[in-house]
């Protein structure tokens, strides 16, 4: 078995290389794999004969294959990305004019059973590797000639799966995309959103490196919340809310709430003053997700009005933002990815 060299770091270099080799080999592979990505890491050529035969022989490069790419009429791309255990996982790249942003899955699947998402159906199929993470935002900057030191580029882990209940990997993928001998993120260009798993976000507050961070708000009373989110018979909406009042911001930053508005039930007037009161006392913004449909999820799309009105209460007390749908007809959008054939059948039952 050969071993995939994306997802370490210079300390599993090493371990890899093996004691013979010195500590500068392996900070030169990993400027190899992440700085200059050379996949065929047998030409680099500053590395002496023996050592890229031996790279040859027991390691490959290992971003994940191309299954299939389904491109929206909005320019919006969704890729289905075969791993190296054949499974696959769906990652998506959001042009605009002038930034991309790249929407990144940290699990196959999502455990968490959130009644308006399509992801939830699939189950949780299994966490990504630190090097599944990666090689994802490798793979659509490789496949669309993008540079961190040349374009505008975001990454958000809003893909298929909860990214804190894969933490581990998560931050581990994290200080490798941020690495400046590396990738070269800014961690400010970085967002992790959750559905509240409070420990875990107390841990990630913790990290010395970590992106930032959104909560997927989406109800606004306990009850409300709980039957939308059955993780907040778990996690309570006001415990949540006492954990985002605590995280420990950076000076530059502000926590993202995002709400998915559902027709009819929690898209009201009523609703928007409660989310307003519930956020007044955070450092925050919010932004508004219309529901973006698919089969088997029983709510509907509200309109842009009321949209609007939403929007303009929530306003009053915290910045509050319409987040355009991107992709939708290609299931690309937020809450879509289940590895849907575009528009039509499913690829996988
Ligand atoms: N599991 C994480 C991240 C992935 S979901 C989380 O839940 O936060 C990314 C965002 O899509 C979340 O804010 C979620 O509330 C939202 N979402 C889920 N299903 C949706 C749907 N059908 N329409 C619109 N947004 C949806
Ligand atoms: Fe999982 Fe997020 Fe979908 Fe909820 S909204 S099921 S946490 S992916």
């Amino acid at each position: 078995m050969t071993q995939a060299l994306v997802g370490m770091d210079v300390s599993d270099l090493r371990t890899a290389l093996g004691p013979e080799e010195p500590v500068f080999r392996a900070r030169q592979i990993y400027e190899a794999i992440y700085r200059q990505r050379t996949p065929g890491l047998d030409r680099v050529t500053t590395l002496p004969k023996a050592l890229r035969l031996r790279i040859e022989a027991n390691f490959e490069y290992g971003l994940p294959e191309q299954a299939a790419r389904y491109d929206s009429t909005d320019g919006t791309l969704r890729y289905l990305l075969k791993l190296a255990d054949e499974r696959t996982v769906e990652t998506v790249l959001m042009p605009e004019s002038d930034r991309n942003t790249i929407c990144i899955s940290s699990q196959i699947g999502c455990p968490v059973n959130c009644r308006f998402c399509l992801t939830a159906l699939m189950g949780l199929e299994r966490n990504l590797t630190a090097g599944e993470i990666v090689g994802q935002v490798l793979f659509v900057l490789e496949q669309n000639n993008l540079r961190t030191d040349v374009h505008r580029l975001n990454i958000v882990m809003m893909g298929q799966g909860e990214p804190l209940l894969n933490l581990d990997n998560v931050l581990k993928a994290t200080r490798i995309l941020t690495d400046e001998a590396g990738v070269g993120f800014s961690p400010r260009r970085i967002t992790v959103s959750t559905s509240g798993i409070i420990p875990k976000m107390e841990e990630m507050g913790r990290a010395a490196v970590r992106p930032r961070l959104a909560i997927s708000l989406n109800g606004s009373t306990e009850e409300q919340r709980r039957e939308l989110m059955p993780i907040t018979a778990k996690y309570h909406l006001r415990d949540l809310m006492e954990a985002c009042k605590r995280y420990p911001l950076r000076p530059w930053e502000k926590l993202t709430f995002e709400h998915v508005l559902l027709a009819g039930v929690n898209d009201t007037d009523a609703d928007a003053r409660r989310v307003a009161k519930l956020l007044a006392n955070i450092n925050c913004k919010v932004n508004l997700i219309a529901l973006n449909p698919g089969p088997g999820i029983p709510y509907a799309t509200p309109s842009d009005e009321r949209v609007s009105s939403f929007q303009a209460i929530v306003r009053r007390s915290v910045p509050c933002f319409i987040r355009k749908p991107r992709g939708r007809d290609v299931y690309a959008a937020c809450g879509q990815l289940k590895r849907m054939e575009s528009g039509l059948v499913e690829l996988c039952p």
